[in-house]
């Protein structure tokens, strides 16, 4: 088997109190080998960068999660311009909009517009976060057509399959993880089965959705029960999707 790509794992988390890079030998014995650290303050940006010096495999993907759409100013984005020129730095996330925390929607909103016009002047794929803020979220992407100039993944999804075809259609892939794994996940898995392979990638997440680096290869496990091919095949899959996406 191909090792995996972890499309989005926090292993800059304060949670992880710095030893987030000590995750990577045990993800390495569990064959995954390349992972992207999405941004979430501004404080955390080049902390990110580090990581993507530090640690083979490690990538970079800055920028401000809406939650924290109130850190945004001229000199986060000044910095953030200068930052997509690192050769880490493959992607800017996690941005979005958050219907559940954070500033009001009309600033998240703005937050949102000037980093996707970074990313595209930049030419880099974006990870996209979306929390009860689908619709619109939906709307900038496709008045602003994201999807055809870089493209990018949405993260975490656990949507329709609709949802998920609209997104395609697009041009995004969809960020598979930990949520395949509940128990009562009815739409997610319904998604993963019927999509186009060419959209699929795995993420943990970690540490909001999962606790060890190794729960990747179990949602790949999973991924590859629901389409009824070989863990192999995920692997080969999800790993070229992402490696096209991000251009390691
Ligand atoms: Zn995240």
């Amino acid at each position: 088997m191909i090792p995996l790509v972890d499309t989005h794992i926090h292993l800059d988390a304060p949670e992880l109190q710095g030893t987030g890079i000590n995750l990577l030998a045990e993800a390495r014995r569990r064959r995954i080998d390349t992972f992207v650290v999405p941004g979430v303050q501004f404080s955390g940006w080049q902390r990110l960068v580090d990581l993507a010096e530090q640690a083979t495999g490690v990538y970079a993907a800055p920028g401000l999660h809406p939650a924290y759409a109130g850190q945004w100013s001229v000199q986060a984005a000044q910095q953030l311009r200068v930052l997509v020129n690192h050769p880490g730095v493959v992607a800017i996330g996690e941005i979005g909009l958050d219907g559940a925390v954070g500033p009001p929607m009309s600033e998240q909103e703005q937050l949102l517009r000037e980093q996707l016009q970074i990313a595209i002047s930049a030419g880099l794929p974006v990870l996209l976060h979306a929390r009860r803020a689908t619709g619109p979220l939906l709307d900038i992407l496709r008045e602003l057509e994201i999807g055809n100039k870089v493209g990018g993944i949405w993260h975490g999804f656990s949507g329709s399959l609709q949802v998920a075809q609209q997104l395609v259609q697009l041009g995004f892939k969809i960020g598979v993880g930990p949520i395949l794994l509940r128990g009562n996940a009815r739409k997610l898995p319904q998604a993963v089965s019927a999509l186009p392979a060419s959209a699929l990638v795995l993420e943990t997440d970690l540490p909001d959705m999962a606790e060890t680096p190794g729960t990747l290869l179990d949602v790949a496990c999973k991924v590859a029960e629901l389409r009824g091919i070989s863990l192999a095949t995920v692997a080969q899959i999800t790993t070229e999707n992402a490696g096209r996406l991000f251009k390691f």
